[in-house]
C-alpha cells in the first residue's frame, strides 16, 4: 500500500513506537488516574530525593561518603563517550514525545529499560530530575551513558544499586564515575569498588529499607524490600514502586522468595501495575503465579542478554502471559523506552522489534515457581473451581483482564482474550467496577 499520510521525518522512518491507551474492557472506562489518585497525595517539587522517616541508617563503613577513602586514581576510567548513530532511533522518540509533551502539559515521567545484554539498568526520569536503577555488568556501562545522553543527562541526582552483583553494578561503577550521582541507595553492604565510587564522586550513601518513601523529582517512589538483610542478594534486591501518570511501575531488581511474596501482598492493596520490570531476567525461580496474581501487571519488561541460565525461563513467560501481561525484553526489543503522560497514556519505543515476546528458553513446564497454593494463584485453572459469584467463605473470586477497567464473572464475554483470578475485595480495592454486562457479585 501507498504510504498513509502520518509519515513523519525521514529520521522517524524506522520508529518502532507503539501508543497503547490502557482503556475499556467493558462500559464507560473510569480513569486510571482517579484509581490512584488517593495514594498520590505527597507534594510535588523539590529535586532532590529524600527519605522520609524510615528506618535509614547510617552507611556502612564500606560505603561511606565521607572523603576518608583514598581512592587511588585511575587514569583510564572511561571517558563518558558521546552519543553515536546507532541512537538515532531513540533520539526520534525523544524528540517526538517531546514535541507532544510541550503541547499536551508536562510528562509524568520517562523510563528506559537499557539493552545491556544480561543484565539490568534503568533510567527514570522526571522533569529534570534523572535516576539510574542498576548499571548492567561491566562494559555495559558505554550504553547506559548513551542512554543518558540522549536524554541530555549530565548528572545522575541518584543511582539505585538493587544489589551487588556483577550483572546489576559492574557497569553501574563507571556511570558513578563519569555521571556523580548526588544519592544513592542501597540495602546491605555495598562493595568495596563500588563503595569507592561513591566516595570519588561525592554521593551521599542511603540504606533504604520497605516503607520507606523516596522522591524521584516529582514523583512518589516508595521501597517495598527488603525488610531486612538475610545475606543472600537477590533475596535483598531493593524493590522500587514508582508513581507517573496515577500508573504503577515496580522495579524489582532480582528479588525472590519471601520477599518477592510480601511485595505481592502489598501490591494487591492498591491498583494494578501498569508496568512490571520482571525479577532476575525472567528466572524461573520468580515471579510466581500467586505474586502475578495480586501485582496484575498489564506490561512485563524483561532485562535479559544472551545467557547460559535459562533466562528467560519459558515457565516465567507463560506466567506472565497467562496473568494478562503483554511482555517485552530487552534482548528481542533491544532499548525499550516508555513515556508516561500526566494522564497516564503509555508511548513505547523500541530500538528493535516492537512486536511482543511470546515465550521464553526451555520447555515452559519446568519452572518451579508455581505459587503453590497461595491466594489467587493459578490465573488459568481457577476457571471451574471458583466461578465467579459463587461463595467461597465471603471473599468470591472474579476476573479481570489486561485493560479492562472491570471485573467478571467466568463465563463474561470480555474474558476472551484474557482473565487473571483475584478476589472479590482485591478488585474493588483495586478500583475495578462490577461489568455491566455479566452482574458480578458485588
Ligand atoms: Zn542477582
Ligand atoms: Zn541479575
Amino acid at each position: 500500500m501507498e504510504l498513509k499520510s502520518k509519515s513523519r521525518a525521514s529520521g522517524a522512518r524506522s520508529l518502532l513506537v507503539l501508543v497503547v491507551l490502557l482503556a475499556g474492557g467493558c462500559g464507560a472506562a473510569a480513569t486510571p488516574a482517579a484509581q490512584s489518585g488517593a495514594n498520590s497525595g505527597a507534594p510535588g517539587g523539590g529535586s532532590a530525593a529524600s527519605v522520609a522517616g524510615q528506618p535509614v541508617v547510617a552507611p556502612s563503613s564500606t560505603s561511606s561518603s565521607a572523603p576518608t577513602h583514598t581512592v587511588t586514581p585511575k587514569a583510564t576510567r572511561s571517558a563518558r563517550p558521546a552519543p553515536k548513530k546507532a541512537a538515532a532511533v531513540v533520539i526520534a522518540v525523544a524528540q517526538t514525545s517531546t514535541a507532544a509533551t510541550a503541547q499536551a502539559g508536562a510528562a509524568a515521567a520517562r523510563i528506559v529499560y537499557v539493552d545491556v545484554g544480561q543484565g539490568d539498568a534503568e533510567i527514570v526520569k522526571s522533569g529534570s530530575w534523572t535516576g539510574l536503577i542498576d548499571g548492567g555488568p561491566s562494559g555495559a556501562a558505554y550504553a547506559v551513558e548513551s542512554a543518558l545522553g540522549r536524554l541530555g543527562v549530565k548528572r545522575l541526582d541518584a543511582v539505585v544499586a538493587t544489589h551487588m552483583h556483577a550483572d546489576h553494578i559492574g557497569g553501574l561503577i563507571s556511570v558513578v564515575y563519569d555521571l556523580r550521582p548526588r544519592r544513592a541507595y542501597v540495602a546491605g553492604p555495598v562493595k568495596s569498588t563500588l563503595a569507592a565510587a561513591f566516595t570519588r564522586a561525592g554521593t551521599v550513601v542511603q540504606q533504604v529499607r520497605r516503607g520507606a518513601s523516596l522522591r524521584f523529582g516529582a514523583l512518589p517512589a516508595k521501597v517495598l524490600s527488603p525488610a531486612g538483610i538475610s545475606g543472600d542478594p537477590n533475596s535483598d534486591s531493593v524493590v522500587i514502586l514508582l508513581q507517573a501518570g496515577g500508573k504503577r511501575f515496580l522495579f524489582t531488581g532480582d528479588v525472590t522468595g519471601p520477599n518477592e511474596a510480601a511485595v505481592g501482598v502489598e501490591l494487591a492493596r492498591g491498583p494494578p501495575l501498569a508496568v512490571l520490570k520482571v525479577a532476575h531476567h525472567g528466572s524461573a525461580y520468580s515471579t510466581t503465579a500467586a505474586f502475578l496474581a495480586q501485582a496484575r501487571p498489564r506490561f512485563a519488561v524483561i532485562e535479559v542478554g544472551h545467557n547460559s541460565y535459562g533466562h528467560p525461563s519459558a515457565a516465567t513467560v507463560a506466567r506472565l502471559r497467562a496473568a494478562g501481561a503483554r511482555v517485552y525484553d530487552t534482548l528481542k526489543n533491544g532499548t525499550i523506552t516508555l513515556s508516561v503522560s500526566a494522564s497516564g497514556t503509555l508511548a513505547w519505543g523500541f530500538s528493535r522489534s516492537s512486536a511482543p515476546v511470546t515465550s521464553g528458553v526451555g520447555s515452559g513446564s519446568g519452572g518451579s515457581a508455581s505459587g503453590g497454593a497461595s491466594s489467587g494463584g493459578g490465573s488459568a485453572s481457577a476457571g471451574a473451581a471458583v466461578a465467579g459469584g459463587a461463595s467461597s467463605g465471603g471473599n468470591p473470586m472474579v476476573y479481570i483482564t489486561a485493560t479492562g477497567e472491570c471485573y467478571h464473572r467466568s463465563g463474561c464475554r470480555y474474558l476472551s482474550t484474557s482473565r487473571s483470578a483475584i478476589k472479590l475485595k482485591d478488585a474493588k480495592a483495586g478500583g475495578y467496577r462490577p461489568c455491566g454486562v455479566c452482574d458480578p457479585p458485588q
